[in-house]
């Protein structure tokens, strides 16, 4: 048989093949709070996974949430240098979401589903990758683990060791989250605080006794001037009180409000500096408490040289199959790619691999996901896409 006649009959990457698996984790609906439902496809994952040969540790969920999934190439060991891809199998999208809000659905060459962009074609991706590979006979040059985790929409608050514990173990880490317009990579990542406040006035009746009260509300209206005001733009700082709720009647000057606030940051320092500014708080009017909790909730995802270098060779890599990869100047957005990177691994590559195969062609739009099929495809065989 000729080389050609050979390479022929090789399987090839094909578009609705990639589809379909995809569809069928979108088919599964996983909000983050609904840990049964996201350990549902936890068990599709699994059992794919243990398909490919990989063993598979399944970390018990906490607190509500749905499992962790780590499953590894049968070559990893402790201690040897390996790849570690990130993912997560929750979505921001309500049950039913598929039935009304976004009907799974093919449009042209767009298909549409909750969580399809973030990130259910690009956690199936990599799944396509590694089966194609072993069905061609290959291997991985190094060993991987491949980590889905069960609340990242959330902050991550029970998988954050061990995505810390694993990332560790890694040379690499391929996070896969959506690329951004054009297919541009995410090489670097704001930080990410979040605060609630809870402001203590005093009641009274707005017609009868309006001097003896002390308005909550009016003391929130300052703080939020005063929290919002802290956004510096040309510091790449931003500040966002995102909710608020207080009052319990019209002619009650209000004892109670709340707030939740969102930071921005660019660097782990800004990060301090606003951290305590905004816990810092104290009410215009003394007669009124302020009680504020929070913190950073992930530290920014900073361009370092070795997160560079990695996109340099990356670029290489890309112009050789025919595309220009691009980064992104800085994304506003967090995810678990923050907690690695700030222990020092080189996220790049993942950007790479994940973003171009599985994102660089889609968009998300709240409940409006789509990922373009052709095009994934097209990325995932290493193919220029017009
Ligand atoms: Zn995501």
């Amino acid at each position: 048989m000729t080389d050609a006649a050979a390479r022929d009959n090789e399987p090839k990457i094909d578009a609705e093949e990639i589809l379909d698996g995809i569809l069928e984790w979108v088919e599964m609906e996983t909000p983050t709070y609904h840990g049964d439902k996201v350990n549902l496809l936890a068990d599709r994952i699994q059992g794919q996974w243990e398909a490919q040969g990989c063993g598979v540790e399944r970390i018990p969920g906490r607190g509500g949430f749905g499992d962790h999934l780590l499953a590894r190439s049968p070559d990893w060991e402790e201690g040897k240098p390996c790849l570690l891809v990130l993912s997560h199998m929750d979505t921001v999208h309500p049950l039913g979401t598929k039935d009304e809000a976004n009907p799974i659905r093919r449009e042209g060459d767009s298909v549409f589903g909750p969580g399809i962009y973030d990130m259910k074609a690009g956690a199936h991706l990599p799944y396509y990758a590694y089966r194609h590979l072993k069905r061609l006979g290959h291997g991985t040059k190094l060993p991987v683990s491949f980590l889905f985790v069960s609340e990242e929409e959330v902050g991550s608050p029970t998988s954050r060791e061990v995505i810390e514990r694993e990332a560790k173990k890694a040379r690499y880490v391929l996070v896969t989250e959506p690329a951004r317009d054009g297919g541009k990579i995410v090489t670097a990542r704001k930080g990410v605080g979040r605060f609630e406040m809870r402001i203590t006035g005093r009641p009274s009746h707005s017609g009868a006794q309006h001097q003896e009260g002390r308005s909550a509300v009016k003391e929130l209206a300052h703080q939020i001037l005063e929290i919002e005001g802290f956004t510096d733009y040309a510091r790449g700082v931003t500040t966002n009180v995102g909710m608020v709720k207080a009052g319990t009647g019209v002619n009650v000057v209000p004892r109670e409000a709340y707030a939740e606030i969102d930071l921005r940051v660019v660097s782990a320092e800004d990060g301090e500096e606003m951290v305590a500014k905004i816990l810092n708080r104290v009410p215009r009017d003394p007669d009124v408490t302020i009680e504020i909790t929070g913190g950073m909730n992930r530290p920014p995802y900073e361009r370092s040289d070795a997160i560079m270098a990695l996109f340099d060779k990356a670029k290489i890599c890309a112009d050789a199959a025919g595309f220009e990869l691009e980064t992104t100047p800085l994304t506003g957005g967090g995810s678990d790619g923050n907690f690695s990177a700030a222990l020092g691994v080189p996220m790049p590559l993942g950007e790479l691999l994940q973003d171009q195969l599985r994102q660089a062609m889609a968009a998300g739009y709240e409940d409006l996901d789509w990922s373009a099929v052709t095009r994934i495809a097209a990325r995932a065989a290493g193919l220029p896409v017009g």
